[in-house]
Parts: structure tokens; C-alpha cells; sequence
């Protein structure tokens, strides 16, 4: 029998309030459920706020290098248990062993370096402008945060935002996406087994509009940290400033990799059909487009189709599977739709382009890696997100063309450029308008350690990971020691008469 999920709230498993469920299924095998989850509502976002609102009291007085060494034993945790999530993970949405080990670790990665930060967190001390007078900021934490994350990355992406939430002092409500619960629970499970108190994480399972946005309106929120669509995240910052919330918003993209006549094709190769077909498509860096300088399309082109026809569909769990499938059936429907407008636009489909069939696929949400030629810079295809295995080829003439063909999109996120001439490079790091570019590498792959977000409809300027994201779960204090024993005061008694 499939096991029975509950939520965390203060310190408590609990079922739903309304005591309803919903079920999670394997996309490769959708007879195979992972488990039952409580389908929650206004009433357990509600307990949950109030639980984290009490535990933050006391939270925030634990010594940043204490909450540190909480972070260290949840790392040392998930490095013991990590194959085992992977797995988990692999049966609940479906990509690839080898990436979702990826996905654990890049948790790790994250909690050693928010350990370390409990020993930074620096401030600034700052001369005074009067005498016997000292001035410093400090960092503060702020109070509940709410992290509403998406399935693509259902371990790194939760540990991006709540690792440095509590690390700075906050509590957390955490409300995943209902295509990855079981991973989320497991996170949970190992924050307590690390030592966080009850009440200062909780879970909440459920939907995006009782739940999500039950925490988004909720009053005793303060601020939110969401990863998920453009669209989403528009109605979240809506509703949020309702409330002048603190809002950190991680969307869309639509990513392209440029190929310069001047590039080693090999490598560009490899990274394509690593950027493109990865993770099924579904990645916020995923590329998506790729702009081939005319000189060498026609080559290029018949080594990606080829490449990509090669590429082995099935149960990402298997050793010899290279692309897992497509989430849910929604999620495959809008691919397919896409390839299909594309067609209509007038894009060849030179490979893939249909559900896929055949052993070991019947009952999987798979579809074959797709790549889509003729496309022009105006279609669809070329500029809206698909988040599939569907890649959009461009050919241009300079890279100058290249570069605004790049950005010729709403989203921001990511890029990269396969030159062997510095001055292309430079150039591109230059005029593309994205929050990330590689010179040589594919689209994606993000270090922990760096910060990651995007520009334009990509976000609204904030950056996770790296040092970047504790300016986002902190407030800065300005303090004023004034120990001369008199009134001084500032821009007054420091001019001279
Ligand atoms: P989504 O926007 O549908 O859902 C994301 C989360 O928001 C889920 O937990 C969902 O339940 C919740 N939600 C849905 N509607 C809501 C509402 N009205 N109010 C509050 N919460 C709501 O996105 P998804 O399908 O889970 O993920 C795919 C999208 O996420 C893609 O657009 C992808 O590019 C983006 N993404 C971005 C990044 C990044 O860092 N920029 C990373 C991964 C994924």
C-alpha cells in the first residue's frame, strides 16, 4: 500500500484539517503511486503561521554559529542518505539517477556553506562623523518566510531558500509543489533529525491557490521566496504588496546557446544536447534555443539531430536511460502543443516531435527529444518558455545578430556562447541580457557558492545561492553607539560655524 503523507506543524505530523487528500504518481510509471497527501486549506496555513511565528521568538536569539552547526549535521545527513533520495526523487518526477544525485548534492553543498555563513553574516562598521561615536550595521533576521518552490529541483531548490532562512534567524512554513511532496517530506524528516526545533520548520502540502496563496495573503508572513512561472509569480507579487511584503521571485527562461563559426563543435555538441534534453527539458536554465552562425549550421545542425536521435527515453532509475519523461500529462500536452505551433509557424521538425512509444514507455508521460530547424527569431517556438525536450534552432549571420536574437525573449536567465575568440566572448558577457552566461559550457549547471537568478521577466532582481541570498532572508540595522556623554548631533555639531 502507498504510504500516508502528513503535514509538519508545529512540531506535530498532522493529516489536513479537511482531513482531504491527493495523490502522487510515478511519470514513468503511472500505475506506481508514491503516496497519499493531505490536501490543505486555509486552516492548516493558518495553524502553520502561528506555529512559526511562536518558534521564531526564540529562534532568532539562537547564535548564528549555533544554527550553523545545525546546517552542518543536515549536510552530513543528506551525504548519508543520499542515494537514497535520488531515488526518490527519480520515481517522483522522473529525470535521470545521475541528475537527481546532482540535486542532492547540490542540498549538500548548500548546507556546508550556510554552516560556514553562521560564522560570517558579516556586518559593517563604518566611521562616525561626530566624536566618541561608533557606528556599525548588522544583519537582523526578519520573521516567517514562506518558500513555495516548484518540481524540477524538489530538493536543491527548497534547500536554496530555507537553509539560509533559518540560518539568518527566520522560521519557515514550506509549501512544495504537489508533484514532489515525498522529496519535500524527507527534507523535512532530516531538518529535524539535525536538531531544528518544532514549530521553526513547517510543512504544508497542497495547491497553489488555497495554500500558496493563503501564505502569500496571510498578515503574519513577512516575507516570500518563490521559484516557479513568470505567471505565478506575477499574481504573487501582486498580492503581495498588498501587504509590502518582502518578495523573492525566481521564474521562467528561455535560454540559447550560441555557436560561432569559430567554435570547437564537439564541445558545442556535448553541450547542447546536455543543456537541451537534460532533465527532460524542464529546467529554468534548459536550452531551449540555439543560434548557429550560418557558416557552420548545416554541420552542426545534422550533428545535433543525429545525437539526438540516439538518445535513450525510459524509467530514469534504469543505467542506460539518458532522458526521463515529461512530469505529468499537462506538462506533455503543452510540449506537444508547442511542437505543433511551431510547425505551423513554418520550424522543420527534423527529429522527434510525437509522444513516445515503445518498451517501457506505455505508461510514462515521455516524449521524444525534439528539434525543431527553420525557426525564425519572431515565432513562439523561438521566444516562449516550452520547459521540455524541445530545442529551437536559429541560424545567423554575425554576432551581433546572435546576441540580439539571445535577447530578443521576455526572460533573462541564463546563456552561453561556444567561441574560441575572446573578443566574441567578452562581447557576449557584455550585450546579453541574462542573469547568467557561460563561455563554453551549457546553459546550465549552477555552483552553489554563486549567485543564480535572471533579469527581465526572470525575476524581480533578487539572486539566490552564493552570499548574494542572505541579503534577501536578512534586514540591515544602522546602529549609533554614542559614548561621549553629550548631545551630538549629526550634520549639525560637526559643520563648522
Ligand atoms: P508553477 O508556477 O506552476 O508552480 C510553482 C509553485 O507555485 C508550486 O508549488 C505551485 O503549487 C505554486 N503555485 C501555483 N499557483 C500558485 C498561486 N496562484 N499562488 C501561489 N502559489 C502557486 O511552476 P512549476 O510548473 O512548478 O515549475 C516550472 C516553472 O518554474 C517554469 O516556468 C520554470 O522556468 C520555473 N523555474 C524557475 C527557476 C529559477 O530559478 N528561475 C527554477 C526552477 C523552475
Amino acid at each position: 500500500m502507498a504510504r500516508r503523507f502528513q503535514n509538519y506543524i508545529d512540531g506535530k505530523w498532522v493529516d489536513s484539517r479537511s482531513g482531504r487528500t491527493f495523490e502522487n504518481r510515478n511519470p514513468a510509471n503511472w500505475d506506481e503511486v508514491i503516496g497519499t497527501f493531505p490536501l490543505s486549506n486555509k486552516e492548516d496555513v493558518e495553524a502553520a503561521v502561528k506555529a512559526a511565528r511562536k518558534a521564531y521568538e526564540s529562534w532568532r536569539l539562537v547564535p548564528a554559529p549555533k544554527r550553523g552547526d545545525f546546517m552542518r549535521n543536515v549536510g552530513d545527513i543528506l551525504t548519508a542518505r543520499k542515494e537514497e533520495i535520488a531515488k526518490q526523487m527519480t520515481r517522483e518526477m522522473g529525470k535521470v539517477l545521475l541528475e537527481t544525485r546532482g540535486d542532492v548534492q547540490e542540498g549538500i553543498d548548500t548546507a556546508y556553506y550556510a554552516s560556514s555563513e553562521g560564522r560570517r553574516l558579516f556586518g559593517h562598521t563604518v566611521p562616525s562623523e561626530l566624536p566618541s561615536k561608533f557606528n556599525m550595521a548588522i544583519r537582523v533576521p526578519i520573521g516567517v518566510a514562506a518558500i513555495i518552490t516548484p518540481w524540477n529541483f524538489p530538493m536543491a531548490i527548497p534547500t536554496w531558500k530555507i537553509f539560509p532562512a533559518l540560518l539568518c534567524g527566520n522560521s519557515v512554513v514550506f509549501k512544495p509543489a504537489s508533484d514532489t511532496p515525498a522529496t519535500a517530506t524527507t527534507l523535512i524528516e532530516i531538518l529535524l533529525e539535525a536538531g531544528i526545533p518544532p514549530g521553526v520548520v513547517n510543512l504544508v502540502h497542497g495547491g497553489g491557490t488555497e495554500v500558496g496563496i493563503g501564505l502569500v495573503e496571510h498578515p503574519d508572513v513577512d516575507l516570500v521566496s518563490f521559484t516557479g512561472s513568470t505567471v505565478v509569480g506575477k499574481r504573487i507579487s501582486e498580492i503581495a504588496s498588498k501587504t509590502l511584503k518582502r518578495v523573492s521571485l525566481e521564474l521562467g527562461g528561455k535560454n540559447a546557446q550560441i555557436v560561432m563559426d569559430d567554435a570547437n563543435l564537439d564541445l558545442a555538441l556535448e553541450g547542447v544536447l546536455w543543456g537541451a534534453f537534460g532533465t527532460t527539458g524542464q529546467r529554468c536554465t534548459a536550452t531551449s534555443r540555439l543560434i548557429v552562425h550560418e557558416k557552420v549550421y548545416d554541420k552542426f545542425l545534422a550533428m545535433v539531430v543525429q545525437h539526438a536521435q540516439k538518445l535513450r527515453l525510459g524509467d530514469g532509475l534504469k543505467r542506460d536511460v539518458d532522458v526521463g519523461p515529461c512530469v505529468n500529462e499537462k506538462q506533455r500536452q503543452t510540449v506537444d502543443e508547442y511542437v505543433k505551433i511551431g510547425a505551423q509557424e513554418g520550424a522543420k521538425i527534423l527529429t522527434g516531435g510525437k509522444l513516445a512509444k515503445g518498451d517501457g514507455l506505455s505508461k510514462g508521460w515521455f516524449y521524444e527529444p525534439t528539434v525543431l530547424g527553420d525557426v525564425t527569431p519572431n515565432m513562439r517556438v523561438a521566444r516562449e518558455e516550452i520547459f521540455g525536450p524541445v530545442l529551437s534552432v536559429v541560424k545567423v549571420g554575425s554576432l551581433e545578430e546572435a546576441i540580439a536574437v539571445c535577447n530578443n525573449t521576455a526572460y533573462g536567465l541564463s546563456s552561453s556562447i561556444y567561441t574560441q575568440d575572446i573578443n566574441n566572448a567578452y562581447r557576449a558577457i557584455r550585450d546579453i541580457k541574462a542573469g547568467i552566461t557561460y563561455i563554453n559550457s551549457p546553459t546550465i549547471g549552477a555552483e552553489a557558492h554563486m549567485p543564480f537568478g535572471g533579469v527581465k521577466e526572470t525575476g524581480n532582481g533578487h539572486r539566490e545561492g552564493g552570499w548574494t541570498v542572505y541579503d534577501f532572508f536578512t534586514e540591515w540595522k544602522t546602529v549609533y553607539v554614542d559614548y561621549s556623554g553629550k548631545l551630538q548631533r549629526a550634520q549639525i555639531d560637526n559643520v563648522e560655524k
